[in-house]
């Protein structure tokens, strides 16, 4: 194998992290699957990256030394000049540089760049949205991430801050975000806002619910997307009207962001649509319809992520081969 051609792309998710190395074609020769520690410093979440990357190469015994482009991906915005994340506001750190710590743990240049943004990438690049030159990505995880490619360009703006869809406000004093705002659409649409308002619903009209008592309780913040998925096709309705509802806020958002920047694909991904996507889609897609402006719908691509779980790892190992230019 010429070390040449592999790639390695590390993703940093809210409760995992998954790497993966390519080929020069793009196939997935090995992957890792470790669990994310939320009480970490930034340097012990980079050593557990990079060990997670070490995993999967150890699967095709092969070693940091033998790739020669490593990308990964962050839940934060990534400096569009420098390409650094400064992955500190959650740990009080200032000045502190993920590249610099990167480059001290492996001697080489590690690109990084935003999750929601790796994902469109991905997806724009050889997924579901390939052959489209403008294209939204939308990714339905423990929050909601976003990204936009426009004119064959990973939109960056503003201190990297173009293309955090999850953030648009769609609805004025609306639910509450992680982000310390009201009515963002990640509010509405990420398993974060699903577990919430099921429980609220819950303790509301005092109903019951599918889901399994060992997977969910009314302390639970998260839940893996399989067992909303089996509550959903079970009929249960409150499981139902969150999830049906955040499907059709979103349709409205994604709406709103054809109105500025004019795609022609729109990919889903992330976990929740990995299990869900078949009963997302329709709900979605007759929100989106009703809300578009000045273009009819069948001009305008709605695809399922076609990387899934591995659009966002793959994008990284895209951003590094091409030395952080895309
Ligand atoms: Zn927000």
């Amino acid at each position: 194998m010429n070390a040449n051609e592999l790639a390695l792309g590390i993703d940093l998710g809210g409760s995992k992290i998954y790497a993966i190395v390519t080929d020069a074609a793009n196939n997935i020769l090995a992957s890792a699957k470790t669990q994310t520690d939320a009480n970490s410093t930034p340097e012990q979440i980079a050593k557990a990256m990079l060990e997670t990357g070490r995993l999967a190469l150890a699967e095709k015994n092969l070693t940091l030394a033998d790739v020669a482009h490593i990308g990964a991906a962050l839940p934060s915005p990534v400096d569009p000049v420098t390409g650094d994340a400064h992955f500190a506001t959650n740990f009080g750190v200032r000045n502190l540089s993920m590249k610099s710590i990167f480059r001290k743990l492996t001697g080489k240049e590690v690109y990084l760049g935003n999750d929601g943004d790796l994902g469109t990438l991905s997806e724009y690049h050889s997924g579901a949205a390939k052959g489209c030159h403008s294209v939204v990505g939308y990714f339905i995880g423990t929050g909601l991430g976003g990204g936009l490619v426009i004119d064959d360009r990973l939109l960056k703006g503003n201190c990297g801050l173009a293309g955090e869809l999850g953030h648009m406000i769609i609805r004025k004093g609306g639910r509450r975000c992680g982000c310390g705002h009201k009515g963002c659409i990640e509010a509405y649409c990420s398993k974060i806002a699903y577990v919430k308002a099921i429980k609220k619903e819950i303790r509301k009209r005092d109903v019951g619910t599918l889901l399994p008592p060992d997977k969910f309780d009314m302390k639970s913040t998260n839940i893996k997307s399989k067992y909303l998925a089996k509550a959903y096709a079970a009929g249960d309705p409150v499981v139902r009207n969150v999830i049906d509802k955040g499907s059709v806020m979103l349709g409205i958002a994604a709406a709103s962001t054809c109105a500025v920047v004019a795609p022609e694909c729109i990919v889903l991904g992330g976990g929740v649509m990995v299990s869900m996507g078949e009963v997302i889609l329709p709900v979605f897609r007759k929100s989106f319809e009703a809300h578009l402006f000045g273009i009819p719908p069948s001009k305008i691509k709605i695809k399922c992520s076609a990387y899934g779980d591995d659009a966002v790892a793959m994008g990284a190992t895209i951003l590094a081969r091409g030395k952080g230019n895309v």
